[in-house]
């Protein structure tokens, strides 16, 4: 899984240590991203569906529409948050993961397995913060700030990235010394 978001990455011409605008990840892959108040245009079934679901924490979904894929957003949380909802829909879409057949149900999680759940939040990860990348952040020290602001993620998020890297980086410094 990570080869293939290091591809995609190397696709938008992106360095490991650069930081990745998931909506332009979109725009490659043919795939429209919507706001969750600008659906009228897509389709009535998507606007039955989120109006009867919208909800504070609802963030984002990868939708069907024949052989098509578009992915309808919650703008209204922080652009960090937004990233990261989107990267983890293109997670969805990279890893082709099946669509469930309740897709047009209650929740997002019940669109996909819990397994596939667990794959989208990884790519989402490998995207936005590599763990090459994520590395060198250890070794540099930055804190999940610096990581934050660098990669355009937040600090929940750059914290989910950061934690296995900076025990390896403490472990590379223990065997140094
Ligand atoms: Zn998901």
């Amino acid at each position: 899984m990570s080869e293939v978001a290091a591809e995609e990455r190397a696709a938008l011409g992106l360095r490991p240590f650069d930081s990745l605008d998931p909506y332009a990840l979109c725009r490659e892959h043919g795939i429209s991203v919507y706001s969750i108040d600008d659906l009228a245009d897509v389709s009535e079934e998507a606007v039955e569906h989120f109006t009867t679901t919208k909800t504070g924490s609802w963030s984002a979904a990868l939708i069907p529409i024949g052989s098509a894929r578009i992915i309808v957003e919650n703008s209204a949380h922080h652009a960090h948050r937004r990233r990261a909802n989107i990267a983890h829909e293109l997670g969805h879409h990279l890893l082709e993961h099946p669509f469930s057949e309740v897709l047009l149900d209650q929740s997002h999680a019940q669109s996909f397995t819990d397994d596939h759940e667990k794959q989208a939040t990884f790519m989402a990860g490998e995207l936005l913060v590599p763990q090459h990348a994520a590395k060198k952040a250890a070794f540099r020290d930055w804190a999940n700030e610096d990581v934050s602001l660098h990669f355009g993620v937040s600090a929940q998020f750059a914290q989910m990235q950061m934690k296995g890297p900076r025990v390896y980086a403490q472990n590379a410094r223990a065997r140094q010394r």
